[in-house]
């Protein structure tokens, strides 16, 4: 029935004129480009602060699963749309009260006779002539008054109640006063954030574990595009990687990801630790290297930064000691978005995005972690270890 989605947008909202337009512009882009992927074929208009997507009724469903994930949005609400008068508004009002009744009723698992409902309108566009209080009372006095009619028509509806509920109703009826009038019954968080392209590039280090797919995500959420890198250890590793770039490449479908071979370069580091004897210090190396390889890349690809999933004091190589030695060994920016989350956090927000059940799918050890890596490593060390391994 629904053939309208109102999208609603926070952050940029609060921008100067002139910056929201542009991301106004970029969200609209990301949207479009989300929905042809997917084959939907969908108008959208920039209208007071809200875009308003018009697609086939039957590619409702889908739609609402792409806007769901795309940066930016806020929340979204599938709507009837019709003329601003206070007549097509009480008609469309009850066409979508009727709807919602009925499917409640189709739905409902015990005889619940008593049906409570709330009118509530926002008026984003002010030159409306009536107030939103006043358009919530004559719509819901509307619904009553009509309600005698249609449970005429609707056996089903003979012995229901319909009563107002402010606080807790059954059926909510949004009324949204923009250019038209929208009516909905519901809302769709979306991600929230700002449109992916508004801040620049970056490269995310994307292993197969559970932090990196989030730390990337959340970037993603404050409007970067992503470049993913993978230094690959193994092709099971692989396999997840691949498995977690396509969740994530729906934030953002211009992302891509790159693999380069890593194992020779990591066997070469373990066999000459192991041979000086600094095998303690094995994952500081390792990850010293990774940055550098990340740097070379981000250069090459005009990011401005690199995003990692480390978070504070979660491993050996996590410790502030250990991470102020492996920025020493590049100069880029380095973001790490987790760094003070708790792991309970970071596993609720994988739930939420879909990564956390690829990463822990099968749990892959490093062949070069050594039974008691350095905690707080020492600079000189780190220097003099490199110089052998040049
Ligand atoms: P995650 O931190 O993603 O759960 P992990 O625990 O296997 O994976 P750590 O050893 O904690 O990884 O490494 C910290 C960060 O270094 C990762 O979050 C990721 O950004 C990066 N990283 C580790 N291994 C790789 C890899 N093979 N390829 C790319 N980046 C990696
Ligand atoms: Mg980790």
């Amino acid at each position: 029935m629904y053939n309208k989605i109102i999208i609603r947008y926070g952050e940029i909202g609060i921008k100067s004129k002139h910056t929201r337009r542009r991301f106004e512009h970029i969200l609209k882009n990301n949207i479009e480009m989300a929905l042809k992927r997917c084959n939907i074929e969908g108008n959208l208009e920039i209208s007071h602060r809200r875009l308003i997507l018009t697609v086939d009724s039957r590619d409702i469903n889908k739609s609402i699963s792409i806007l769901r994930r795309i940066p930016g949005i806020v929340s979204f609400s599938p709507s009837l749309e019709c003329n601003l008068n206070m007549k097509d508004i009480k008609k469309t009002s009850i066409e979508v009260f009727t709807k919602e009744i009925m499917k409640i009723l189709r739905d409902r698992k015990e005889q619940e006779n008593n049906i409570t409902f709330s009118v509530k309108t926002k008026r984003v566009k002010k030159e409306f002539p009536s107030t939103s209080m006043e358009i919530n009372k004559n719509i819901g006095g509307h619904i009553i008054k009509e309600f005698e009619n249609i449970k005429l028509k609707n056996d089903i509806l003979k012995n229901i109640n319909l009563k107002v509920d402010l606080k807790n109703p059954k059926i909510y009826i949004g009324i949204e006063i923009i250019d038209r009038a929208y009516i909905f019954t519901e809302t769709f968080k979306g991600v929230g954030g700002l449109p992916v392209g508004t801040q620049g590039k970056l490269l995310a280090l994307l292993s197969d574990g559970i932090d990196s797919p989030v730390a990337s995500y959340l970037m993603m959420k404050r409007g970067c595009n992503i470049t993913f890198l993978h230094l690959k250890l193994t092709e099971e590793g692989l396999e997840k990687v691949k498995k977690l770039f396509s969740i994530l490449n729906n934030y953002d479908p211009t992302s891509n990801l790159v693999i380069v071979d890593y194992r020779e370069t990591l066997k070469r580091i373990d066999k000459t630790l192991k041979d000086i004897g600094k095998e303690r210090y094995t994952c500081l190396i390792c990850k010293r290297t990774m940055l550098r390889v990340a740097e070379e890349y981000a250069k090459k690809l005009g990011c401005d930064g690199i995003v990692i999933g480390d978070n504070i004091g979660q491993v050996a190589s996590q410790t502030l000691k250990n991470i102020t030695l492996i920025n020493e060994g590049t100069s880029h920016l380095i973001l790490r978005p987790l760094i003070g989350f708790d792991k309970v956090e970071i596993i609720n927000i994988a739930k939420e995005i879909g990564t956390y059940n690829i990463s822990i799918s099968k749990e892959i050890k490093c062949f070069a972690v050594p039974k008691y890596p350095i905690t707080q490593g020492n600079i000189d060390e780190v220097k003099k270890i490199e110089e052998i391994i040049k």
